[in-house]
């Protein structure tokens, strides 16, 4: 082996799974596998566009939803055209607290580096909204209480987070 390539790693081989070895194994020659020890770092800037100022007012503690000036309809998430006709939308705000639709346990995330936390997905029809929102469910110590029409409440972070999405989840109201 020669140090010509940094990121080497090694070479393994790759055993035939069904025991066959030498001329029997149909992939013989195919078993050494080069393998690199890479890293993969980018940054980059990503726009929140129209619907910036949802994750603007999560920073103050308020909801903004949007409402169709055509057919009366409340998105949330907000979307800058309602889904049904297409007219652009206006800013509402919304209180925080809902009924559950559905939720999900799930042990692999990526925002949670997979596998390591279990995570609680639940979606909301918050109060005065025509439609759910996904977000995460915290603090539920037991997942069989989150069932379809259980009355959820917004709760705020307060210490800094990465996203702004990461300053609001849902938990079961009192
Ligand atoms: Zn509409």
């Amino acid at each position: 082996m020669t140090d010509l390539v940094k990121h080497k790693l090694d070479v393994i081989e790759n055993a035939d799974p069904f025991g066959r070895s030498g001329i029997d194994d149909p992939w013989h020659a195919f078993r050494n596998v080069e393998r690199l020890d890479m890293e993969l770092h980018f940054q980059f800037k990503h726009s929140l566009g129209k619907v910036s100022p949802f994750f603007l007012a999560l920073e103050e503690k308020r909801l903004l939803a949007t409402r169709c000036p055509e057919c009366g309809k409340v998105w949330m998430p907000p979307r800058v055209h309602c889904g049904d006709d297409l007219a652009i939308t206006d800013w509402v705000e919304v209180a925080g607290t809902g009924i559950l639709e559905a939720s999900s346990l799930s042990a692999y995330t990526l925002t949670t580096g997979g596998g390591k936390d279990t995570l609680i997905l639940g979606y909301v029809t918050l109060e005065g909204t025509d439609t759910a929102m996904l977000q995460q469910i915290r603090n539920c110590q037991d997942p069989g209480k989150l069932v379809p029409g259980t009355v959820m409440t917004v709760k705020w972070a307060t210490e800094p987070v990465d996203h702004p999405m990461q300053l609001f989840w849902f938990e079961l109201a009192d």
